[in-house]
């Protein structure tokens, strides 16, 4: 059929096939290219656990690490399929096109589709790496849930809500461009315990007890997870609010984690990225806004960097050899954004900002383009009226 996108709000729920095969091809390209100004090291992880590897963050993690270090990766995601009517989601049109050029390149590329806070999801992965690796170098978790069905069936949901008190401030409207405010209402004791839960660390450690006890981690292993910081902006709503709360657990989890698994040497890092379109960010109120006109600044600055960009820099520059960590051990990917020159430009223009003005002084085109192509639209070199197989 051919396929066009719909778009309702934060969310395209059409992929096209092509497209997404278009958005893999050009991030492979770009860590091939990354990789021939890069000193890679003869010893760099070979075989990788993606957790959350279809989509932002987890597929490019994926694709640096292949195309980087030439690793063999088991990847975890829950995705849609095609249902012959509808198309598949994004991130399944990612895999399957991952997939084919990892193997057509002579690399091991295997993926899992379903819930990977589930502990089938674990025993399968397990038994996979058993078969297939005999043991992982590296684990990245890069999942990011609205919600997690808990081991006794209940069913938790993350919020993106302030804690303490409601906070108003200037959102972009997706759907005009226009500016407005919008007023984040406080989350409850629950709502912030229930996205602790999805965003939290919780998880992570229970995959890496699983596979620990499993026997499947290599001794001297990395396992990293994502998280994010922001500008004062907007810290009520993300780095102070709920979902600030889960990713203290996850630091802590990190923390945790390195020393309870000492036995087997395991290091694990949070790594600190750029705020980046992605079907998780584009969810968060006044982020959408603050993201537009920080591509703006950066890309004038020439300091812009997509996931892949960041996922190349990442594992082909910071983790490997000497691991550059900021004095609570995380790594800084966001060092770039939070650079004071980028966030004075921001802050300047962010009180007088109104719909005129955004047009002028945001990137909104760019924000638009990628969101549109994490869907796989807007490739210059892909027919869209072409029919396609979903
Ligand atoms: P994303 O929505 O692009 O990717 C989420 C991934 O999780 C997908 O592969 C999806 O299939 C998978 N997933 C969701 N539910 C799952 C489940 N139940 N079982 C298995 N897989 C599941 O998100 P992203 O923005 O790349 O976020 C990844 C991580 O990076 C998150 O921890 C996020 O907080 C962090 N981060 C994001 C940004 C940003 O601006 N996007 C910035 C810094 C850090």
């Amino acid at each position: 059929m051919v396929v066009e996108p719909k778009v309702k709000g934060f969310i395209c729920t059409t992929a096209h096939p092509k497209g997404c095969e278009e958005s893999v091809r050009r991030q492979i390209e770009c860590t091939k290219q990354y990789r021939e100004g890069a000193q890679v090291p003869s010893k760099v992880p070979k075989k990788v656990l993606v957790i959350g590897s279809s989509t932002g963050y987890g597929l490019a993690s994926r694709i640096a690490v292949t195309y980087g270090y030439g690793a063999d990766t088991i990847g975890v995601a829950f995705e849609k399929e095609s249902n012959g009517k509808r198309t598949a989601t994004a991130g399944w049109y990612n895999t399957a096109a991952f997939e084919a050029f990892a193997k057509e390149d002579g690399y091991y590329a295997k993926s899992f589709n379903g819930d990977g806070f589930s502990t089938e999801m674990k025993e399968q992965v397990i038994q996979c790496i058993k078969e297939d690796f005999g043991q992982v170098d590296l684990i990245v978790y890069s999942m990011a849930a609205p919600r997690r069905t808990m081991p006794d069936g209940t069913v938790v949901s993350s919020v993106l809500k302030t804690v303490g008190e409601p906070f108003t401030n200037k959102t972009i409207d997706l759907r005009t461009n226009e500016i407005k405010e919008v007023t984040v209402p406080a989350a409850n004791d629950d709502e912030i315990q229930a996205t602790v839960q999805v965003m939290g660390g919780e998880d992570w450690k229970d995959w890496i007890r699983a596979l620990h006890d499993a026997g499947v981690i290599k001794q001297g292993a990395v396992t990293l997870a994502y998280s994010y910081i922001g500008p004062v902006v907007t810290h009520p709503i993300y780095k102070e609010g709920s979902i600030g709360q889960a990713k203290k657990h996850l630091y802590d989890t990190s923390v945790q984690l390195t020393k309870e698994f000492a036995d087997i040497g395991l290091k694990a890092y949070i790594s600190v990225n750029k705020a980046l379109v992605t079907q998780s960010s584009a969810a968060i109120p006044i982020v959408p806004l603050y993201m537009s006109l920080l591509y703006r600044i950066m890309k004038e600055a020439g300091l812009h960097e997509g996931c892949i960009e960041q996922m190349d820099r990442l594992f082909l520059d910071k983790l490997i050899g000497h691991v550059e960590t900021d004095e609570e051990g995380r790594i800084r990917m966001d060092d770039y954004e939070m650079r004071a020159d980028v966030q004075k430009k921001i802050t300047d223009v962010w009180e007088g900002i109104d719909s005129q003005s955004v047009q002028e002084l945001a990137d909104i085109e760019g924000f638009w383009d990628e969101f549109y192509q994490m869907f796989g639209f807007r490739y210059d070199n892909v027919d869209y009226t072409e029919d396609v197989q979903i």
